[in-house]
C-alpha cells in the first residue's frame, strides 16, 4: 500500500462527492488520526478543512446505542420482529403501496442494494426514495433524457486539462473544495480560465475570470442564449451532430428564448459566449444551483445541449460535470435507490428489465411503475396513503421542504422506523422504532465519487453498543419477514459481488453501468479493492463516455432537448416581496451530528445567519448583527442580519444546516415550498419567496 504506513487503513471521506481517500490511524484512546491519501486519484493526499477534522468528530456523545421501541430500550430480536410484523402486516392489509422507505447518500451501495433488494422485489413497492431527490435528481433526469442512461461522460482528469471551467450554480470552493483547489492548480498551470454563474457571490468568484450574476432560476435562458451563440458563430460540430437527434428542435426553442430574463447585460452574455466558443477545451460542473429548481432537469438538458453540439463531451478536457452532494448518490442512483430505478441504470417500466431483474432475485413480487418521490413520500404518509415508513441516516423533519408539514407527516404515520447513528434528532424523535446503526470508520463497504470511482470505506473501529451496520439490518428484517434465503447475507463482500453480478445483466442490455468484472472477486482481493472507476467489464473498463460517439439511446444517438426558460414556481409579490436561497456553509456538513463537533469547524460561522442586501436591510431599517424573521407560506425563521453586497437587492442567502436540536428558530426548510420539478420531482430550495422584517 504505497503512501500508507503500515498502522495506517484506506478509506473515503464520508461528506461530499469529490470523494476523497484517507488515510486512518487509530491512537488507541477511541480517536483517530486522519490525513489525505496520496494515491487517490480524487485528492492526492489533499483533504478540505471537513475531511482534515475527521477525527476531531467521533466520540459517543449523542450516540444511538441500543434499539428503542416507543422510547424504551430493548434488544435487537424484539425490535426487528416487531419492524418485520408491522411491515408484512400493512403489505397484507392494505397493499404494498402503503410501505416506504426515505434513505440517505450517506449509505454505502452495499446497505442501499439491500433496502432497494427488500422494498422493489419483495415487499413490492417502489415507495423507496432519499435525500438525493434533494440534491441531484433533476440530473439523473437530464442525463437519461439526453444520453439514454444517467451517465457522468467525464471524469476528474478533465479539470486538469480544461483550458475554460464554468461552474453553473456551484459554489465548489465551498461544497466540493478539493476539486475547486485541483482547478486553482492547473490555472496556476496552464492558466485555466474560471467562469462563475451564480446570483450569489460566492467564495468561488474570488479567483473567477468572470461572475455572472444571473437571477435565480434563469440559466436555460442563458444557456439557450450560448447555443444560438453558438450556432450563429458556426461553432457547431457538423461531425460529431451526426451522433446526436434533436438539433434542430433545440436551435428553435433556443432561438425563442429571451436571454434578458437573466437580468444580465448584453455585454456580459456577449462575453460569455465568446469565451466559450473560443476555447476548444471547456468542462460545465453544474451542483444545486441547477438541481433544486422546478425547471432543473431542462436546466441541466440546456447545458448538455451545448456540448453536444460541439462535440465538446468525452473528451480530454470537455464535458459537462455534475458534481453530486454526498459520498454515495452515485452509488444510490446504480443501485436503483430511486423511486422510479430499478437496478444498474436499468428501468422500472421496462418489462424485459423487470423481469430479469425479478429472475436475478429470485423475487415474489415486482411492482411495474414508479413509486413515491420524496416530496410524494412524506404527503403520503400525512394523509394516511403510507402505514409505514422506514428512514435511514437522514432527517427529512429538517432537510425537507416545509419541514413542519413533514414533520407533522411523519408524526401522522401509524409506524415509522429509523435507523441512525444519533439518538435525538427532530426526525428520531418522532420514530416508534429506532435503530442504532454503525457509523463511519465503524461499517465496510463502497462508494462511488462524482467521476465514477468506486472506493471502500472501511472499519478502524469497533460499532459501540449495540450498533451494527445498515446491510445487516436490513437482510435481518428481510429475513424475519420470510424471505432467508434472498437476504442470507454475512458479509458486505458477498452483496457486492451480488451487485456486480446484477450489473452484467445491464451490460447485457448495452447499458452503461457494467461493473461485472468484479462479480466474482474473492472477498481478500474486495479487502484491498479500489479505488477504480466503473465500468469494469468484460469489454471495458473506466476511462471516459461518449468521444465515439455511442449512446444509449436504442438508435445510439444522443438527444437534444427544445427547454424554454420557465420562471420559479413562485414569484416575489407585496406579501413576501425576497426571493430566499438556501444552501451550504464551509465547515458543516448537513444538519451537523459530525462536523458540529469539531470546535474548529463550529467557529467558522458559529450561528445560522441570513444575508441580505444593503438596500434591503436599509430599507427594513436593519443594522448589522440584529435579527430577521422570515415567513413564508408553509413556516418561519429567525437568524442573525448580515448585511452584504454578495447578495442581490430582493434575495437572501440562508445556510441549511440547523436543527431543532441545534437552532429551534432557525430551520429554514420550513419556509421553503414543496414545489417540484416535473420531470425529476426535486424540489425547488433556491427559490422560495418570503416575508422579512426585523425582529
Ligand atoms: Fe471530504 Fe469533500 Fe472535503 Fe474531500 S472535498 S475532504 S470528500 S468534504
Amino acid at each position: 500500500m504505497p503512501g500508507a504506513d503500515c498502522r495506517e487503513t484506506r478509506s473515503a471521506c464520508p461528506y461530499c462527492g469529490t470523494g476523497c481517500g484517507v488515510l486512518l490511524r487509530p491512537d488507541g484512546a477511541g480517536g483517530l488520526a486522519v490525513r489525505g491519501d496520496p494515491d487517490h486519484p480524487a485528492n492526492r493526499g489533499r483533504l478540505c478543512s471537513k475531511g482534515l477534522a475527521l477525527g476531531e468528530t467521533l466520540g459517543l456523545e449523542g450516540r444511538l446505542l441500543a434499539p428503542q421501541v416507543n422510547g424504551q430500550e430493548t434488544d435487537w430480536d424484539s425490535a426487528l420482529d416487531l419492524v418485520a410484523a408491522r411491515f408484512r402486516q400493512a403489505v397484507d392489509r392494505h397493499g404494498p403501496d402503503s410501505v416506504g422507505f426515505y434513505l440517505s447518500g450517506q449509505m454505502l451501495t452495499e446497505d442501499y442494494y439491500v433496502a432497494n433488494k427488500l422494498i422493489k422485489g419483495f415487499l413490492g413497492s417502489a415507495n423507496i426514495d432519499t435525500n438525493s431527490r434533494l440534491c441531484m435528481a433533476s440530473t439523473v433526469a437530464g442525463h437519461k433524457r439526453a444520453f439514454g442512461t444517467d451517465t457522468v461522460p467525464g471524469t476528474y482528469d478533465d479539470l486538469d486539462q480544461a483550458d475554460l471551467i464554468v461552474l453553473a450554480g456551484s459554489n465548489l470552493a465551498w461544497c466540493h473544495p478539493v476539486l475547486y483547489q485541483r482547478i486553482l492548480a492547473a490555472r496556476e498551470k496552464r492558466g485555466t480560465r474560471l467562469v462563475v454563474i451564480d446570483p450569489r457571490r460566492t467564495a468561488s468568484c474570488d479567483q473567477a475570470d468572470m461572475h455572472l450574476k444571473l437571477r435565480a432560476g434563469s440559466d436555460v435562458a442563458l444557456f439557450n442564449r450560448l447555443l444560438t451563440a453558438l450556432y450563429e458563430g458556426g461553432a457547431l460540430d457538423a461531425e460529431y451532430l451526426q451522433h446526436v437527434e434533436g438539433l434542430g428542435g433545440a436551435l428553435e426553442s433556443a432561438f425563442a428564448s429571451d436571454a434578458s430574463v437573466t437580468g444580465l447585460s448584453d455585454s456580459e452574455i456577449a462575453a460569455f459566449c465568446r469565451l466559450w466558443m473560443g476555447t476548444e477545451k471547456v468542462v460545465t460542473i453544474f451542483s444545486q444551483g441547477v438541481n433544486q429548481s422546478t425547471s432543473g432537469t431542462d436546466k441541466v438538458n440546456a447545458i448538455l445541449n451545448c456540448h453536444l453540439a460541439t462535440g465538446r463531451i468525452g473528451k480530454p478536457g470537455c464535458g459537462p460535470f455534475s458534481v453530486t452532494g454526498q459520498p454515495n448518490a452515485m452509488g444510490g442512483r446504480e443501485v436503483g435507490g430511486l423511486a422510479n430505478m430499478l437496478a444498474c441504470h436499468m428501468d422500472l417500466e421496462n418489462r424485459s428489465h423487470r423481469a430479469a431483474v425479478q429472475e436475478f432475485w429470485g423475487a415474489p413480487a415486482m411492482p411495474d411503475r414508479p413509486g413515491l418521490k420524496a416530496v410524494d413520500l412524506f404527503r403520503a404518509a400525512g394523509d394516511g396513503r403510507l402505514k409505514v415508513l422506514w428512514i435511514i441516516h437522514t432527517n427529512p423533519a429538517v432537510t425537507m421542504p416545509e419541514a413542519d408539514a413533514v414533520r407533522a407527516a411523519i408524526k401522522a404515520c401509524d409506524f415509522t422506523v429509523v435507523s441512525d447513528i444519533t439518538a435525538a434528532t427532530d426526525t428520531a424523535r418522532l420514530a416508534d422504532v429506532l435503530l442504532p446503526a454503525a457509523a463511519w470508520a465503524e461499517k465496510e463497504g463502497t462508494v462511488t465519487n462524482s467521476d465514477r470511482t468506486i472506493s471502500r470505506q472501511r472499519a478502524v473501529l469497533p460499532p459501540p453498543g449495540q450498533a451494527r451496520a445498515d446491510w445487516d439490518i436490513l437482510a435481518d428484517a428481510g429475513r424475519r419477514m420470510g424471505w432467508s434465503a434472498a437476504f442470507d447475507y454475512q458479509s458486505p463482500a458477498q452483496i457486492f459481488r451480488e451487485h456486480a453480478a446484477l450489473s452484467g445483466l445491464a451490460g447485457s442490455f448495452g447499458l452503461d453501468f457494467d461493473i461485472s468484472g468484479l462479480s466474482r472477486i474473492s472477498d481478500s482481493d474486495y479487502e484491498s479493492l479500489g479505488p477504480l472507476r466503473w465500468p469494469v467489464s468484460r469489454n471495458r473498463q473506466g476511462g471516459r463516455f461518449f468521444a465515439d460517439g455511442q449512446f444509449f439511446h436504442p438508435d445510439g444517438k444522443a438527444r437534444m432537448l427544445p427547454v424554454r426558460w420557465r420562471p420559479p414556481a413562485s414569484g416575489p409579490d407585496r406579501r413576501y416581496p425576497f426571493r430566499l436561497n438556501t444552501g451550504r456553509i464551509r465547515d458543516q456538513w448537513h444538519t451537523m451530528t459530525r462536523t458540529g463537533r469539531a470546535a474548529r469547524l463550529s467557529g467558522h460561522l458559529a450561528e445560522p445567519f441570513a444575508d441580505i442586501h444593503p438596500e434591503d436591510a436599509q430599507r427594513l431599517g436593519v443594522q448589522p448583527a440584529d435579527l430577521l424573521r422570515l415567513s413564508s407560506p408553509s413556516g418561519q425563521a429567525i437568524l442573525r442580519a448580515r448585511i452584504t453586497s454578495d447578495v442581490q437587492p430582493g434575495d437572501l442567502f440562508v445556510p441549511i444546516h440547523w436543527t431543532g436540536e441545534t437552532a429551534p428558530s432557525a430551520r429554514v426548510d420550513t419556509l421553503v415550498a414543496a414545489a417540484v420539478d416535473p420531470v425529476s420531482g426535486q424540489p425547488e430550495s433556491k427559490a422560495a419567496v418570503v416575508a422579512a422584517e426585523r425582529w
